[in-house]
């Protein structure tokens, strides 16, 4: 797909993720790294803000303005702003390029319905991009996290993102199981501003609830305890009001959705043929996206399938780097594409 003139061309990896997009060039690394959220005029529907300006404005709008993330769950919620979003951020980042219009390898959910590839690569090409390929997140975390993909030996990725957490076991270049899960990080947000309203009677925004979550969430006992401040809405006074929150409140806050994730990955051990079952008892279990930053999961996981768990080194960026890199050696890795 990707013709003799190439050599000239420029060419970006992007990462469409339901939380943030990232885009890296072959020559720079990563280039944009932005929330995927957009503001709106809710009359004209004009953009007035994209990424991290616009994810300040969530739960902080007047009624003038709609500040939303079009793929929130994992999958295309919203077409039209999706390809609006999408579009935006390649022309900020292909504004500087002259030698014609770039390539593009976009990485999407595993969980993709062909209207929604067939949407991603309009957006794209509308953005001024000659040719887009497509990669799967699970097959683009494994290789930006280096495992032997290649080799016919089972690789275990867990990718917990926002809206999503993907489990796939992969060998021979190819995904030999995956599962999509309607749980991350944002059901983790979502469990702590309902707990917050059960247990203190106070209304906490989704971004506040994103910061206790990042500040001394966790799914295992700390080693030294944490509290700290958090501001709200009075439930029955309406008023402005805090409460100090200790790691163990938030850690019962976020039992549920953790238990979800847990249990995705022992169903895809369950699933697992015996020989890769027996490679990824050697090799253990890869986490990446951001998710896979709240303190203790890695040791959750350890304790409930008894296998070796590898945080990725930068989990926020895993699947951008493996999408640069498929990019990179396209030829060599021609059939992770799945266009
Ligand atoms: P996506 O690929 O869906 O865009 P990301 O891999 O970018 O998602 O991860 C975003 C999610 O990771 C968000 O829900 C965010 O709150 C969560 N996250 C980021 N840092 C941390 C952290 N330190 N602890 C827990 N969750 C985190
Ligand atoms: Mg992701």
């Amino acid at each position: 797909m990707f013709g003799f003139l190439n050599f000239f061309r420029a060419e970006l990896a992007m990462d469409l993720g339901t939380a943030n997009t990232l885009i890296y060039t072959r020559d720079k690394g990563i280039v944009l790294n932005e929330p995927s959220v957009v503001a709106l005029d809710a009359h004209s529907e004009n953009f007035i803000a994209v990424g991290s300006e616009a994810k300040e404005f969530l739960g902080r709008t007047p009624h003038r303005i709609r500040a939303i993330r079009p793929m929130r769950d994992g999958v295309i919620a919203d077409f039209e702003v999706t390809r609006q979003m999408v579009s935006f951020f390649i022309r900020k980042i292909i504004k500087g390029f002259h030698l014609g219009r770039p390539n593009i390898v976009i990485c999407v959910p595993a969980g993709i319905t062909q209207v929604e590839k067939r949407a991603v690569i309009e957006a794209a090409r509308q953005a001024g991009v000659r040719n887009v390929l497509l990669i799967e997140e699970p097959m683009a975390a494994a290789i930006g996290a280096e495992l032997p993909i290649c080799m016919p030996k089972g690789s275990m990725v867990v990718d917990i993102g926002g809206g999503t957490t993907e489990v796939a076991i992969i060998s021979l270049s190819a995904v030999a199981y995956a599962e999509s899960v309607r749980v991350a990080g944002d059901a983790m947000d979502q469990s702590l501003q309902r707990y917050f309203q059960n247990e203190f009677r106070l209304q906490i925004g989704e971004n506040m609830a994103e910061r206790v979550k990042k500040t001394i969430g966790s799914a295992y006992t700390l080693p030294e305890p944490k509290s700290m401040e958090v501001s709200g809405k009075d439930m029955v006074t309406g008023t402005p009001r805090s409460v100090v929150v200790t790691d163990a409140h938030v850690r019962l806050a976020l039992e549920e959705p953790v238990r979800h994730i847990v249990a995705a990955g022992r169903r895809a051990l369950e699933k697992t043929p015996p020989e890769l079952a027996a490679d990824i008892a050697d090799s253990g279990m890869l986490l990446a996206g951001g998710g896979a930053l709240l303190k203790g999961l890695d040791q959750l996981l350890a304790d409930v399938t008894q296998l070796k768990i590898v945080v990725d080194a930068d989990p926020l960026t895993t699947v951008v780097r493996g999408t640069g890199r498929a990019m990179e050696n396209r030829k060599k890795l021609k059939s992770v594409f799945i266009n």
